[in-house]
């Protein structure tokens, strides 16, 4: 179904984040027809092009980073020709008048901050000041939102003063995904799941998003965050949030963001005894942590495990395993809920022990699983096995099911469209950091360093450790 016709705003449109997310994504999006003729998208950044030197470098990102197989031959042309650049300083003057002047009146209008953070209050002011922050306006911003509660506070205070709550986006690329939107579907659309979805049926929670790269290029930034802030604050939070949420009366913005700032603030603290940090060593490649981020006494983590404990009703008892970093053995981003095995086996201890797993994935090869226990086929007597039913039913659901768009795409529509529901509210924010931020100043007052570990394996033993001393494993990275 086509959008309202808009006019989007690129701040940083000729940034990495642009040419590799946004713009590819709204190109997608224009493929399948969602885009109607008279939308437009401007690109607007520091460097000083003209209309059809963007145009080019639009059409040259398309092609370097669209992976999408669905849109014809000769679409990149027609795509273009919505597309206007604006040379802009958000510290300076100039830009602003022509920026106004290319705004169509009684139109969606949508400011996608893709800038470094310390400008976005300079962007909001100058779009306040040159008459482009009325009602209509929306404003997206992307992550880091803030390196503590005190800088989070601060951009919200900025960005505040001349958007409302309701017009301002933050996004976190993670609940674009589609497994993540199912799996509320699963939750909320199931009579199947809820009744077990706590303490008393769920052993436990385990979240991992292991990636194969190194810092790569951002060692420096890196180094200023680690881990904790660039991971866990941010996108393991949110899938924690969807995962352990009460059911919201509606699925409308403020009721799922209500309840997932509810979880936020039953979070334990997390004692140093639940967490394990690491750096990984030298890797084939010739790289290692501490070169990588240029730092021979960097105390920053490129990995972390911990174990989070939920203060509620529903999940005293159950701990949430959280896991994330770089350099280890495969891309593999999953949420596993682990049921608890049933309270007495009547097959008898040579059965085995079995537990259902309810497996969401959100990387490679998005979809979910359900590990149930059968009987092993044959005469052997009655043996069990566990095997997947595979809930991706991309065969249920046809051709479509399997082109499964970019978050970004889902994400930027939802902009246009008004729905705040997948975007993190400013309290959410808030509440992260201040739960994350006694964690991090326990380290820097201990002194903690993170342990090494060896490139392309699951991780530091210590963090395997921290399964097994409760009687537990991880799922195996692959
Ligand atoms: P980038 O350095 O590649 O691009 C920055 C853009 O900002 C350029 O277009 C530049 O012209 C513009 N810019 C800089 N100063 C300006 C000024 N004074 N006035 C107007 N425009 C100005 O950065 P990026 O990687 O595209 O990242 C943009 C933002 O998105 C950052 O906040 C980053 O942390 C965040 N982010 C990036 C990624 C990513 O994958 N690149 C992922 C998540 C979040």
């Amino acid at each position: 179904i086509p959008v309202d016709p808009f006019d989007l705003v690129i701040f940083g449109g000729t940034g990495d984040l642009a040419r590799r997310k946004i713009l590819p994504a709204l190109f997608r999006r224009f493929c399948s027809g969602q885009m109607e003729d008279e939308s437009r998208i401007i690109g607007a950044a520091r460097s000083d092009h003209d209309q059809a030197e963007y145009r080019q470098m639009v059409a040259d990102a398309i092609a370097e980073f669209n992976t999408s197989t669905t849109c014809e031959a000769g679409t990149i042309e027609a795509f273009v020709e919505r597309i206007d650049y604006v040379h802009v300083d958000a510290k300076g003057e100039e830009g602003w008048d022509k920026l106004a002047s290319m705004m169509h009146p009684n139109r969606v209008r949508a400011f996608y901050f893709s800038v470094a953070p310390s400008l976005f209050g300079d962007l909001a002011e100058r779009l306040h000041r040159h008459g482009m922050a009325d009602g209509e306006s929306r404003i997206v911003v992307e992550k880091p939102f803030g390196r503590d509660l005190d800088t989070a506070r601060a951009l919200n205070d900025v960005l505040a003063q001349h958007f409302d709550e309701s017009q301002i986006y933050r996004i976190d690329h993670y609940l674009g995904k589609e497994t993540v939107q199912n799996l509320m579907a699963v939750r909320f659309g199931n009579m199947l799941f809820e009744p077990l979805w706590n303490s008393q049926y769920v052993d436990h929670i385990q979240i991992t998003v292991a990636e194969t790269v190194g810092v790569g290029g951002r060692g420096e930034y890196y180094d200023r965050s680690g881990a904790m802030r660039d991971m866990v604050q941010n996108h393991l939070m949110q899938l924690l949030c969807l995962i352990a949420m009460e059911p919201p009366a509606q699925f409308d913005p403020d009721a799922v963001r209500d309840e997932k700032l509810k979880v936020i603030r039953a979070l334990n603290a997390v004692e140093p005894k639940d967490m394990v940090r690491g750096q990984y060593g030298r890797s084939e490649d010739g790289s290692d942590y501490l070169k990588d981020v240029e730092n021979p006494r960097a105390s920053s983590e490129s990995f972390i495990a911990m174990r989070v404990g939920i203060s509620n009703w529903r999940w005293a008892g159950t701990p949430f395993y959280l896991r994330t970093g770089k350099k280890l053995r495969a891309r593999a981003s999953e949420i596993a809920v682990v049921f608890k095995e049933t309270p007495h086996s009547i097959f008898g201890p040579e059965a085995g022990r079995h537990r259902n797993i309810l497996t969401i994935r959100l990387q490679p090869n998005e979809g979910m699983d359900l590990d149930v226990t059968i009987k092993e086929p044959g005469p052997g007597g009655m043996r069990l096995v566990d095997v997947p039913l595979d809930m991706t039913f991309a065969e249920a659901l046809g051709p479509e099911a399997e082109d499964v768009p970019d978050a970004y795409e889902r994400l930027i529509m939802d902009v246009i469209r008004g729905n705040q529901t997948l975007f993190m509210r400013g309290d959410e924010v808030e509440a992260a950091w201040a739960w994350t931020d006694p964690i991090i100043a326990g380290w820097e007052e201990r002194g903690d360093r993170p342990v090494t570990y060896e490139p392309g394996s699951s991780g530091p033993e210590d963090s395997l450790a921290l399964m097994h001393r409760d009687g537990r494993r991880w799922r195996e990275i692959k």
